[in-house]
């Protein structure tokens, strides 16, 4: 079998009902972005994710065609290397993510097997929760309150709020005002989507303590290891991070540094499924835990790949306006139910696309 075709689409799904905000970046607009790998036997892969239609069909198509797609080492390493001045991060390894993880999908279907068997198989579910609690414009914190419990009524046991944007004062009342309305037995998680310097996440930190916080995701911007080993080392909340990181060896300085107790490497931004399997083993040999950020179509996977995979980030927005394209993974008690079906899984609704 040859690859004989890469292309890239990005769908849009119309405007957000409300413009959002976390504690860096604001956005209004939805869109479902799909890669798809074409073969001379008919077979396609994809992937829900990528970036640039510019890198995908020009230098990084360029490599593959010709290749077997069996050949996942031999072709991730030559989307790597080829290039006059290689990346080692930002938008040429998120392109190159797409390319491997419509791979291992396209791999899925020639074995007819799942992915997550593939990448090593642990459980066909796994605990998923939700990336919410955005800021936006007039949204009280009685809003957020009925945000986070329409989340519970939907079958949710864990939540995640946004921080990080306003004073550090005003962020403890939102969070106060969260967990009293969730009540202890919900997971809760923060994200401070890198807004702070190492004293500003210390001491919003020890501030946030006392409302058992699952995870403190991001306190800091991803090159400032040294600060994160302060942060770390100063807090008895759990560091999650990681979603801003690529490749095994920024994995590997990160966790050298002591910054991390949950690694969120994001297979469609670290490097694709092939480089998570390489961040896990540098991650599990470190005795660390991994809830690979975004989407869950594409971390369920990972996650139900190896029993140190914790749980997958899902957005029950996206899900909604989603469903116009694709049928998300079925979720149950809390849980995302991994399918069986070859390769991802994912049924596309090619007619919605045209
Ligand atoms: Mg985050």
């Amino acid at each position: 079998m040859k690859i004989t075709d890469v292309k890239f689409t990005k769908i849009d799904l119309g405007s957000r009902p409300v413009a959002w905000h976390d504690a860096t970046f604001s956005e209004s607009s939805l869109s479902f972005p799909l890669t798809q790998i074409f073969t001379d036997e008919g077979l396609i892969g994809i992937s829900p994710s990528g970036n640039s239609k510019e890198l995908i069909e020009g230098p990084l198509k360029e490599m593959i065609v010709g290749e077997d797609p069996m050949y996942m080492e031999r072709i991730w390493n030559k989307l790597y290397s080829g290039w006059c001045h290689p990346a080692s991060s930002g938008w040429e390894i998120r392109a190159l993510s797409a390319i491997d993880i419509a791979l291992w999908d396209l791999n899925g279907k020639i074995l007819n097997q799942p992915v997550y068997k593939l990448l090593g198989g642990d459980r066909d579910r796994v605990p998923a929760y939700v990336g919410g609690g955005y800021y936006a414009d007039g949204k009280s914190n009685e809003d957020l309150q009925k945000e986070m419990l329409e989340y519970i009524d939907m079958g949710y046991k864990a939540v995640k709020m946004k921080v990080g944007r306003i004073s550090i004062k005003d962020d403890i009342k939102r969070v106060k005002d969260v967990r009293d309305a969730i009540g202890p037995d919900i997971t809760l998680m923060v994200d401070a989507n890198h807004a702070y310097t190492s004293a500003e996440a210390i001491l919003f930190g020890r501030m946030v303590e006392e409302f058992d916080i699952f995870w403190y995701e991001e306190p800091l911007p991803a090159t400032d290891y040294e600060g994160g080993r302060e942060v770390r080392a100063a807090l008895d909340i759990p560091i999650a991070t990681g979603e801003n990181e690529y490749l095994r060896w920024g994995f590997k300085d990160l966790i050298n540094n002591r910054a991390v107790d949950i690694v969120q490497a994001d297979p469609a931004i670290c490097g694709g499924y092939s480089e998570w399997k390489k961040i896990a083993a540098i991650s599990t040999a470190n005795n660390l835990k991994l809830a690979p950020h975004g989407g869950g179509n594409i971390g369920a996977h990972a996650v139900a790949s190896l029993p140190q995979g914790l749980n997958v980030e899902t957005y029950p927005g996206l899900r909604a306006a989603g469903a116009k394209v694709m049928k998300f993974f079925e979720i149950d008690e809390g849980d995302i139910l991994l399918p069986n079906s070859p390769g991802l899984g994912l049924e596309i609704d090619w007619d919605a696309i045209k």
